[in-house]
């Protein structure tokens, strides 16, 4: 199961209510837990499924309040205690010294939780439906939530009193066809990324667009007097552009990533944790400390996390490597050919093999990730795709099963 977290933006009425509802939780968690705790005394054992149907009762007769609160997040309160009462007795069995299950004073009870039904998501606008609460303004909902099977969504009040849903999503296995296709991929200089089979994936060219506006903004930001309403202004349109720059590149990063997957069975990457040891991390050091490299850093981490989940759940496969000597190495006779950052083509004076850098290093990568040492290399143009066409979906279209770029 994935859970994914939006904040909630209740008007002051649902605020209120939430707070409520709360509240006739933590009462009813109190009820049922002072119920188990009394026919203890009286040597009888209650079950959960006993002090749910007392929550029945509860409602038309002591705690009429009931009502307002949704039934199967009622429900989910006994389910609660229950898994309380249970993970104190099993630290009992382990002979821990511990003591009884203790009442929850006000504010102490943090969540509601809707398991299974009573909500709804807006497909259009950024909305959630909750029964017994009413529709409330979030931010961040994307396909991931709206695409797939919708388990619980868990609602929580932050200590700074924000309001955040966790929504529980079912995992479900995507069945794609097998290819049995491997693939390289070598984080570029240039480029994002360049393959084995000859793709050059361009960088998003907005970055340093965005990045320069951003600084504008910081600067404005750093200009107003903390805590006035210009500053504040100021500072949620500095978090809108960045919560836009992060969508952008997260909508790239997911429709590259899911072209790999859905082509190949097999795709090989560099370990990048130790990448930054190694000459790689020298190949990027020149611009190590600008924004720019430090955002395709980030990048890259974020791709191959993409690529890792969505293989999982593809049943396909991501295999890292290590990176030591990719670049340098000839993909061809495997001799070393030293070259600095500013040499973009490899020119192997012992088997006379011309190639792009970075497409000699994404062979070395398939090479070694399958362990197959006998890939015909080829010198050949690279096919260069920008990034542009593909968060359009001009290539690298979610559905697009075969590659129709060579
Ligand atoms: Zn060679």
């Amino acid at each position: 199961m994935l859970t994914y977290k939006v904040q909630l933006y209740p008007n002051k009425q649902q605020q209120a209510k939430l707070v409520e509802q709360l509240d006739i939780c933590r009462k009813l968690y109190n009820k049922l837990l002072e119920e188990c705790k009394k026919a203890r005394e009286k040597g009888e054992k209650l079950t959960q499924i006993k002090t749910q149907s007392f929550i029945v009762w509860l409602k038309n007769n002591s705690m009429p309040e009931l009502k307002g609160v949704y039934s199967k997040v009622l429900q989910m309160v006994n389910y609660t205690l229950w898994a309380n009462i249970k993970s104190l007795s099993k630290l009992k069995k382990s002979g821990r010294k511990i003591g009884h299950l203790r009442f929850k004073g006000k504010g102490w009870y943090k969540t509601i939780n809707y398991n299974q039904s009573g909500f709804k998501i807006d497909e259009h606008k950024n909305k959630l439906i909750f029964s017994k609460i009413g529709t409330i303004n979030c931010r961040g909902l994307d396909n991931r939530v709206r695409k797939n099977k919708i388990k619980g969504i868990i609602l929580k009040r932050s200590q700074t009193g924000r309001w955040f849903a966790t929504i529980q999503i079912e995992n479900t296995p995507l069945v794609l066809p097998k290819t049995n296709k491997s693939v390289g991929i070598d984080v570029g200089v240039s480029s994002f990324i360049v393959d084995s089979d000859g793709r050059s994936v361009e960088n998003p060219k907005n970055i340093d667009k965005q990045l320069k506006k951003i600084k504008v903004k910081q600067q404005t930001l750093a200009r107003k007097k903390k805590g006035s309403k210009n500053w504040l202004k100021a500072k949620l349109q500095l978090a809108k552009l960045l919560a836009q720059v992060t969508n952008q590149r997260k909508d790239f990063l997911h429709k590259v990533s899911r072209f790999y997957v859905n082509i190949y069975d097999f795709v090989c990457v560099e370990d990048l944790n130790i990448i930054a040891l190694s000459q790689k991390g020298n190949k990027n050091n020149k611009r190590s400390r600008t924004l720019h490299r430090h955002i395709l850093d980030a990048s890259w981490g974020q791709f191959f996390n993409y690529l890792s989940y969505k293989a999982v759940n593809a049943d396909k496969k991501v295999v890292k490597v290590h990176p030591k000597g990719t670049t340098q190495e000839c993909s061809r006779c495997g001799r070393i050919v030293k070259k600095n950052l500013s040499t973009r083509i490899h020119f192997c004076p012992y088997c006379n093999l011309e190639l792009d850098r970075d497409y000699n290093a994404s062979i070395n990568i398939l090479k070694r990730g399958t362990g197959c040492s006998s890939i015909l290399v080829e010198n050949r143009p690279l096919v260069i795709i920008s990034a542009s066409a593909i968060v359009s979906g001009q290539v690298f279209s979610m559905n697009q099963a075969t590659p129709s770029l060579r």
